[in-house]
């Protein structure tokens, strides 16, 4: 029989042992190896079979052993020594307070998914074990960060494989009661309720589940709700899933419900209200709709000045050079939920659609573009790693046109992962880092440690992760095997699975076709030769899920099942089902290789391997995302990608043959290149290398002071000037307006030159004249420009240097007349144009507004097209 309602008890915990519930409510545990070793001592069977899950661990745990260790001194001594430990790491000073007050006095992030520990499953793939890692970071980092996300009550499904391989999924029900998580609740005891209000006067409500993730609170919407309609209440339901409407829903309530139910914790907990939001993709994007209705409503601004304090306060993120992963809505339904009864006052839906709108050349005008929105709503705006920033600035040049890609406003910031949870313990222990004082950021300096570490104890550490790997791998085949229908006596070769000693190559990612999961068996005879190599055997642990809607990506998958299948090398290849953090663990720590064979540039950064990087893996990788920016040569291989190939098919070939010969003749050749002792030295060369160079670069503190330094501080400094009075933003939004206006009166008439031509020497300059007419402008509203540098054959000025003209004379009305030199500091070809851009202190970017206006003469000088 079914029940009709379910409802977990929490365990009451007998007095002594009561910080144990404090210790599992705060998912630092989930990084801090003495926390985790008391939840162990509690019952380490159990510990083991919850799969590492506090809370499900106390209330499993027999009462007797509770009643117990209540009187087990050791216990109660370790217990308070980690309670206080918290305690500590949560009060105390730690780098950001020493950061002064140029910084946001607190910052708000914004992410469909966060990935914070495998008994938390509200991620899909690397979006949210980055949004996971970035609120990690922040706490360790001691920054004010509060997280907003949804509650989804199934998760992203579990993956599992019929008989013949085909991906099945199960949506298992995450019940909140059984979570590190707490009810927002009113000071009466009430739960908070959040509204959104949606056409036809309905409307949405969630409550609000509190995690602590260290310092850092997490707000996750929850509409499971008797309050709402059946239709309302399964908005959060699943991660990813459901058509378009519901996704819509679900970002309405993630961003317009998210502002709320931060206001409501902010005033419920007297938490400062943030002065910098941080939108970590598009999907998050509504948050700046809902602030500029505050704005508007509560505060008195019209649209335009609420936009511009909006902004000034606004990071947006975008994450995915895929065309196809940009979320992207049609107009009538954004105009249907926006507009109509649902309308509010002050915020005209036409203004809302006008922010998404694909108004550039290629765009279609029948489809609302979240990325869109996301910088048109965001002052500042970043890709995840430099490659991809190059990417992001020739994908979205429409939206500044008239500018060169180069100057774009999409900056990068590279990804990284956070150390306490993917290094694994030994190798942490390790390379010992002088215990470091918690007000600095970890640095270079905590990695130079390695250079004192024997390569024996290197290679002996690397063993025993690599043994846990296979162990672990093992008891999962199994698991796979007996669901997919086999019996136990089939199962013996199991426990023989994969080899301790053998080169252990690691793949393991979600499985778009970008990932391109299947390119290792281009050439199935020569993988399977390199398998069962008898000198250099090979051997691969593979995992990923395809989204459920995906049948292209399940049949990769079954490809790679059918493979490794075959009895003749399935003690060689494997495919663990159902990959995620607990999964990622094992593999990205056990591996001597993370291979990554994306096509090029479809990977925005990948963080896979850097994981594997922390841990003494050696790269082999297509040079995209993060690689192309750090592969120096000795940290691993670079994949050669064959990127001017246009035939999908010959392409794949190609690199797989590359990849190939690399494993081979490279990797296999160095791992297996022993000395007397049997170490491999120049293989632990590498790896020592690796941890020493990258070791400090792909942390997400790192990541996290990059964010401080390029964009939050900034951005905090805009939002304080617009937050000021106000005045700044309605002076700001009024001149857009004249500007935006009277930019048709603005033109370079005529430049003239003495000193270049024929006799240009090296060392020289020229005397320039421009002559201008700026409407209805004035000189304080522009800034006139020469640029000047090497030229390619088709003239095209290849990065060059910028100078601003000085006013000379105002020789009519609107006319003017500009003076400047150029110096000539190189030989060979070189040139110079001219140009006239708006200027105002508030604009982070002098292409902010889009606007530029060349000499006739000259076309820009390139343009990129939105793909
Ligand atoms: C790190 C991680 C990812 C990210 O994968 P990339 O392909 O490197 O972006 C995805 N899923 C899990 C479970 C991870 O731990």
């Amino acid at each position: 029989m079914r029940a009709i309602r379910r409802f977990t008890v929490r365990p009451v915990l007998p007095e002594p042992l009561a910080p144990l519930g404090d210790l599992a409510m705060n998912l630092r545990w989930s990084w801090h190896p003495p926390t985790q070793d008391l939840f162990a001592a509690v019952d380490p069977r159990l510990w083991a079979s919850t799969g590492h899950d506090p809370m499900r661990l106390l209330s499993e745990v027999a009462t007797d052993r509770l009643a117990e260790l209540g009187s087990d001194e050791t216990f109660l001594s370790d217990l308070r020594s980690v309670a206080a430990d918290l305690d500590a790491y949560v009060h105390q000073d730690r780098w950001y307070q020493s950061l002064g007050s140029d910084v946001p006095r607190q910052i708000a992030y914004f992410s469909p998914e966060f990935g914070l520990t495998a008994v938390l499953p509200q991620y899909s793939g690397g979006l949210g074990i980055l949004a996971g890692d970035h609120l990690k970071a922040a706490s360790d980092l001691g920054a004010p960060l509060i997280g907003v996300g949804l509650l989804y009550r199934h998760g992203y499904f579990k993956q599992s494989l019929s008989g013949d391989g085909w991906q099945q999924e199960r949506y298992p029900i995450v019940d909140p009661q059984a979570m590190p998580l707490s009810l927002l609740r009113e000071a009466d005891g009430t739960a908070a309720r959040v509204f959104v209000g949606l056409p036809g006067g309905r409307r949405l409500a969630a409550q609000v589940w509190v995690a602590h993730v260290g310092r850092v609170p997490l707000l996750l919407l929850d509409s499971g709700i008797e309050d709402n309609e059946p239709a309302e209440r399964d908005v959060t339901d699943r991660l990813y899933g459901g058509g378009t409407e519901h996704r819509l829903l679900q970002e309405m309530l993630l961003g317009v419900g998210g502002v709320r139910a931060l206001r409501a914790y902010c005033r419920i907990t007297g938490a400062t209200a943030p002065e910098v939001f941080h939108t970590n993709e598009g999907h998050a994007g509504f948050l700046g709709l809902e602030r500029i209705r505050e704005y508007v409503e509560d505060r008195g601004l019209d649209f335009d000045a609420a936009l511009e304090v909006t902004r000034a306060g606004t990071v947006f993120t975008t994450h995915t050079p895929v065309p196809a992963g940009i979320d992207r809505f049609a107009r009538d339904l954004v105009e249907q939920h926006f507009g109509g009864d649902n309308e509010a006052v002050g915020v005209p839906v036409d203004r809302i659609l006008a922010l998404g709108a694909e108004d550039y050349e290629g765009g279609d005008p029948g489809l609302f573009n979240m990325a869109v929105m996301g910088f048109r709503l965001g002052q500042r705006a970043n890709g995840v790693s430099a490659l991809h920033g190059v990417v992001s600035r020739g994908m979205f040049a429409g939206l500044w046109p008239g500018f060169d890609e180069t100057e774009v406003p999409i900056t990068s910031i590279t990804n990284g992962v956070h150390t306490g949870t993917w290094v694994a313990r030994e190798m942490a222990e390790l390379v010992s880092r002088p215990e470091v004082d918690a007000t600095a950021r970890d640095g270079a300096e905590d990695w130079a440690g390695v250079d004192q570490v024997p390569e024996s104890a290197i290679w002996k550490t690397k063993a025993a992760m690599r043994a846990r790997l296979v162990d672990y791998a093992r008891t999962r085949l199994r698991d796979s095997w007996l669901a997919r229908g086999a019996s136990e006596a089939e199962l013996g070769w199991v426990d023989s699975a994969l080899d301790p000693d053998v080169l252990t190559i690691g793949f393991a990612r979600r499985v778009p076709s970008y990932k391109r999961l299947t390119l290792m068996l281009s050439d199935r005879e020569r993988l399977k030769r390199m398998l069962l190599d008898p000198e250099r055997p090979i051997q691969l642990v593979i995992a990923g899920k395809s989204h459920p809607a995906d049948d292209g990506g399940k049949r990769l998958i079954q490809e790679i099942v059918w493979f490794a299948d075959d009895p003749e090398v399935r003690h060689r290849i494997v495919f663990l089902p159902d990959y995620d953090m607990g999964l990622a663990h094992p593999l990205v720590t056990g591996c001597d290789v993370w291979l990554n064979n994306p096509l090029r540039p479809y990977e925005a950064c990948g963080t896979s391997g850097m994981k594997a990087a922390l841990n003494g893996g050696l790269n082999v990788s297509i040079r995209d995302g993060w690689w192309d920016e750090w592969y120096d040569g000795q940290n691993g291989w670079a994949i050669p990608s064959a990127d001017g190939v246009n035939d999908p098919d010959r392409r794949d070939d190609l690199e797989a043959h590359a990849l190939y010969d690399l494993l081979e003749h490279q990797v296999a050749a160095r791992f297996y290149d022993r000395d007397e002792h049997g170490l491999p030295r120049r293989w632990l060369e590498m790896v020592r290398h690796t941890l020493k160079s990258l070791g400090p670069k792909v942390l997400a503190t790192r990541m996290f002071d990059d964010y401080v330094t390029k964009l939050y501080g900034p951005a905090a400094l805009s939002s304080r000037a617009m937050n000021s009075s106000f005045e700044g933003a309605r002076q700001l939004a009024a001149w857009k307006r004249r500007v935006r206006e009277g930019w048709g009166g603005v033109h370079v008439d005529h430049v003239e030159s003495v000193g270049t031509g024929e006799g240009a020497e090296v060392g020289g300059s020229a005397q320039l004249r421009v002559f201008v007419s700026l409407g209805g402008l004035s000189p304080d509203d522009v800034d006139i420009q020469v640029l000047h540098g090497r030229v390619d054959e088709a003239d095209r000025l290849q990065s060059p240097s910028v100078v601003s003209l000085e006013r000379a004379e105002d020789y009519e009305a609107g006319r003017y007349r500009y003076e400047g030199q150029v110096r000539f500091d190189r030989t060979g070809p070189v040139g110079y144009t001219v140009r006239i851009l708006p200027m105002h202190p508030d604009l982070s970017s002098p292409a902010e507004l889009g606007l530029v206006a060349w000499p006739p003469e000259a076309s820009p000088m390139v343009n990129g097209n939105l793909r």
